[in-house]
């Protein structure tokens, strides 16, 4: 017999789906906290997050935090490297697997430096889409080995930075995205006389399908279509640059939710790959692009926060497609280049914020006694909440809906009193509160009723912003795993769904991953007094660490770095914290000069001191207070 704990404890686990979206990194230990195995062994090192907590607690930084697990960075760098090697050994392919990390999935340095170190190895490379992702690659890598690869919409300066990184004698590749951008680069490299490396993006047939399947297909922004890769070709040829093409590019998206797509790519762009060999160009380089996909709600399906298969198919599927149409035509097997972001950081940081407040559908309840001369509706309300039986709740459930929507618009043709509302309302939560008690013995819940959990939720006031850590939440839908990293071993009896600090009412989470499929509600514990609740967001290391905006002047959170050590007790130690911004950092981003704002305000207490409506001393304080805010967190103190 497990324990009451331990039961709970492997609910939970359930109830969170921990297992499938973990990737194997994440469980719940025996104290029912959640913990991170950064070796994904449960008898390798664990790191428990409660105590990360702490000692984040102990060193006065407040939540909101981002707590970023470097180990797991390094480890799904080595696991993606090491699948491809392990797939091209087994069947026999003779091209070698030479990966580049998309910086825009998440720039910040100490992602890219970790990863670039964990990668050195493999030679992992880097690619860039902008020209300051470009200047960062150019200063962060240094392995001559490892591949830069350039995509994304080019002018004249992003062309001369790529051949001043070629001066340097890095294998930098400039992806021609647009017929154009091949003029261009056959002119800049002649007059800085030195020899591009270059790839052409191919625009595909393929859909990605799911969220970003414009990304490819006859509509796409970018890629080339045959005609003009077959144009360029002349054109180069017409400059002895043939040889300088060496990188056949495509990419059908991010998060591809379905295996066939991908395959039918592979194969389409293969074509592409051995028409160009068979006519004498040597391409040394396939480049896949991105969209291997994140399993975010744990299905493994090909719903759109989802994805059917795993990185082994992923990397099989590549490399077998590719190898049959080269083993066909009789040529070489090509190096194999992946872009892939999304996997490799997703799961290494997540957001941990704090519970401020709940806010009770239900609780405020106003007297209800029968009054002399009352509008007729209360007093149906009042007869229907005393009516209810086994038999009856459907009725009963219709009935006082009814009377809840006509009382609203009885009061707002001045007919009914505010008073009377209040009573038709209070009664009205009270009664679905009873119906939810009878269903709970019912044998059979109609499927309206099976939604009147959803109807009584609370709503849980989370110390953070969806807009600034969560934004794929609220822009796309995105599902993210979203539970406590505290109190797992206690089954959570609160159904709720996350608010947050923002003053917009789309600043909230109402769609949750579920054991089949999503819901619109989250379980969650009753919170205790004098104990802080924890809350974690999940899987946000890929674009929403980076994607955040300035809606209501949040700005970035706190960061901690945390290492494994296994030689330490409790496994772990933090390398770095990075401090999130400040009110007068968010401002000053937006134009205000926060000195300013402290001396006018200053000037404004000082004539109300003189007028004798604030004491002195009183003054002073206020000032002080005024600047200890401008240079404080951004997010609640709680
Ligand atoms: C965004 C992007 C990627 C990264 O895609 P993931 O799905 O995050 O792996 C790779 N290549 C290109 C060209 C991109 O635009």
């Amino acid at each position: 017999m497990l324990d009451k704990r331990k039961r709970a404890i492997n609910a939970n686990s359930e109830l969170y789906n921990v297992e499938r979206w973990s990737n194997g990194y994440f469980a719940v230990n025996e104290k029912g906290h959640l913990c991170v195995l950064p070796e994904k062994r449960p008898d390798g090192p664990t790191i428990d997050i409660m105590e990360v907590i702490e000692e984040i607690k102990s060193q006065d930084i407040p939540f909101p935090t981002v707590i970023r697990f470097h180990d797991i960075l390094r480890s799904q760098v080595r696991l993606l490297n090491l699948t491809f090697r392990q797939a091209m050994e087994e069947s026999g392919y003779k091209g070698r697997f030479i990966g580049v990390y998309p910086i825009k999935v998440n720039q910040t340095r100490e992602v890219v430096e970790e990863i670039i170190e964990a990668g050195e190895p493999f030679d992992y490379g880097l690619e860039a889409g902008s020209k300051s992702e470009l200047m960062a690659a150019l200063t962060l890598n240094e392995n001559r080995n490892a591949l830069t690869v350039l995509n994304g919409f080019k002018d004249e300066e992003y062309i001369r930075l790529a051949l001043l990184g070629r001066k340097l004698d890095r294998k930098i590749i400039i992806v021609v995205e647009n017929f154009s951008e091949i003029e261009m680069i056959i002119r800049l490299s002649l007059e800085m006389n030195v020899m591009p490396l270059i790839g052409m993006r191919a625009k595909l047939s393929v859909q990605g399908g799911g969220r970003w399947a414009g990304s490819s297909g006859d509509r796409a922004k970018f890629g080339l279509t045959c005609s003009e890769i077959l144009n360029g070709i002349s054109l180069l040829k017409r400059h002895n640059m043939t040889d300088c093409l060496t990188l056949l590019h495509f990419h059908v998206g991010s998060q591809i939710p379905d295996i066939r797509v991908l395959k039918d790519a592979v194969n389409e762009a293969g074509r592409i790959f051995a028409d160009l060999v068979l006519s004498g160009l040597n391409i040394e380089y396939f480049d896949v692009g991105g969209g291997l996909g994140v399993d975010y709600d744990g299905s493994r399906s090909s719903s759109q926060s989802s994805r059917n298969y795993s990185l082994e198919e992923y990397a099989a599927d590549i490399i077998a497609v590719l190898q049959q149409i080269c083993d066909q035509v009789n040529i070489h097997h090509p190096n194999i280049v992946s872009e892939s972001g999304r996997y490799v950081t997703a799961h290494h940081s997540c957001v941990i914020t704090n519970v401020v407040k709940i806010i009770h559908q239900t609780t405020n309840s106003f007297n209800t006694d029968k009054s002399a001369g009352e509008h007729i509706l209360v007093g149906n309300m009042r007869e229907s909440v005393s009516d209810l039986t086994m038999e009856n709740y459907q009725e009963i459930y219709n009935d006082v809906q009814q009377i809840k929507l006509d009382s609203i618009q009885a009061f707002k043709l001045g007919v009914i009193s505010m008073e009377e509302r209040a009573k038709i309302e209070t009664m009205f939560w009270k009664i679905i509160g009873q119906i939810r008690d009878v269903l709970k013995r019912a044998d059979f819940v109609p499927k309206e009723l099976q939604q009147i959990d959803e109807l009584r939720a609370s709503q849980y006031l989370c110390n953070f912003s969806v807009f600034q850590s969560a934004a794929d939440t609220w822009a796309i839908s995105q599902l993210l795993p979203i539970m406590p990293v505290i109190r797992l071993d206690e089954i959570p009896g609160e159904r709720c769904s996350i608010a947050d600090i923002t003053c917009d009412s789309d600043g909230k989470i109402d769609k949750f991953i579920a054991k089949n499929g999503y819901a619109q509600t989250l379980l969650l514990h009753a919170l205790k007094k004098d104990e802080d609740y924890y809350v974690g967001l999940f899987l946000t290391g890929a674009y929403q660490d980076v994607m955040g905006d300035m809606h209501n002047l949040f700005g970035r959170l706190n960061e901690v770095h945390v290492y494994c050590d296994d030689d330490d007790p409790s496994d772990f130690y933090i390398e770095e914290v990075i401090k999130g911004a400040s009110a007068q950092h968010v401002l000053s981003t937006m134009q205000y000069s926060p000195e300013i704002m402290a001396r006018t305000i200053k000037r404004k207490i000082d004539r109300q001191v003189h007028r004798g409506k604030i004491q002195p001393r009183e003054g002073v304080r206020l000032i002080d207070f005024f600047e200890s805010c401008l240079e404080g967190y951004t997010y609640l103190k709680f």
